[in-house]
């Protein structure tokens, strides 16, 4: 008789519940560009997510191998040998990025400038070694965007000037998450965080509230809850460029980082951290590392004069300053 109940409650319990399982936050992570990929979205299937999962970080390896200045292969290498003594035709996702770099650079006179590599290749923070006067004076000249002469209908590059070299890392990451997004609203994904190191783009909210992004203290000691902000957040992307990422501190006690003047050829100083809020992550990328270098002033009056984005900066007072769309209406 138990039997045949249980039975009955089995069959009871499959037609109404039919065999759909339910839909829950999918979680993974892995490594790629030299930072730490995180990815949380809503979805069914269990097997399909990972499968998912493992598209949206394939596409971060796909660029990487397409954008990394480390070792021969990459197409950025390959332009970086030859571009200063013939003309070279790029692929489409390299010449996206810079075509993109090219307008922060504008838009920012040339606080982002990927040709910063010119000078910028001669650090080496993990050895805590800067270029020499001599080196300075040599390839300093070699940092103009403007030397970066892109063909839109050719679909190809040449520098101008033979000194120059370029690198992505301010802007590439951005483009990557904005890829793994793209990947995952084709797979019908409406609920999604997908971060690379300090750049994060949110599809949708968290399904009826909204994300929570923290900002860290980029003086933090503990390795843990160590956020200055907490931000309630939908559908943007944040990135974020801090002194704090790739330094070291040298014997005269100055902080040496990987943010580089293009005036100047050295680290920038005045500022700790600049998060930028905007619509794609490729955007909020390159202006963050832009808006780091144009430092407080003249970072605040760009976001201002652009739509749609917005920052947060903490200078080297540790002092935190918010563009106007993020103050409330009653700020005077
Ligand atoms: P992260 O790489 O930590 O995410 P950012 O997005 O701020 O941080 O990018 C910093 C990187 O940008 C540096 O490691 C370097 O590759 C590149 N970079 C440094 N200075 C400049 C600059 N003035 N213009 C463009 N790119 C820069
Ligand atoms: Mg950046």
């Amino acid at each position: 008789m138990r039997t045949i109940l249980r039975c009955i409650v089995v069959v009871f319990y499959c037609a109404y519940f039919p065999l759909t399982q339910a839909a829950e936050w999918q979680h993974f992570t892995s490594t790629a560009m030299t930072t730490k990929l995180d990815l949380e979205f809503w979805f069914e299937d269990q097997k399909k997510a990972k499968e998912l999962s493992l598209r949206v970080f394939g596409e971060f390896d796909r660029i990487e191998a397409v954008m990394t200045r480390y070792g021969d292969t990459s197409e950025l290498s390959t332009i970086n040998r030859l571009a200063g003594r013939q003309t070279l035709p790029v692929s489409s996702d390299l010449f996206k990025v810079l075509q993109s770099s090219q307008q922060v650079s504008a838009l920012s006179e040339g606080a982002f400038d990927m040709t910063f590599a010119s000078v910028g290749y001669l650090y080496d923070f993990r050895q805590r070694q800067v270029p020499t006067n001599l080196e300075m004076k040599q390839k300093k000249k070699a940092i103009d965007y403007r030397h970066v002469q892109l063909n839109g209908k050719t679909q190809t590059v040449h520098f101008t000037h033979p000194n120059v070299k370029i690198d992505l890392g301010g802007i590439a990451k951005g483009y990557a998450v904005d890829q793994g997004i793209q990947i995952l609203k084709q797979a019908g994904v409406q609920f999604a965080r997908l971060s690379a190191g300090g750049d994060m783009r949110l599809l949708g909210d968290k399904k009826g509230k909204p994300w929570i992004v923290g900002i860290k203290d980029p003086r933090a000691t503990l390795k843990k809850n160590n956020n200055v902000v907490a931000l309630p957040l939908s559908e943007v992307s944040i990135s974020t460029s801090g002194d704090y990422e790739r330094f070291f501190i040298d014997d005269n006690g100055e902080r040496i980082h990987h943010i580089i003047s293009p005036k100047t050829g050295r680290s920038v100083s005045g500022v700790q951290s600049v998060s930028v809020i905007g619509p794609d992550t490729m955007t909020t990328d390159g202006l963050s590392t832009a808006i780091f270098v144009l430092g407080v002033k003249k970072g605040l009056a760009l976001v201002n004069r652009l739509e749609d984005i917005d920052v947060i900066i903490i200078d080297a007072h540790r002092q935190l300053h918010f563009s106007e769309g993020l103050m409330s209406p009653a700020h005077p």
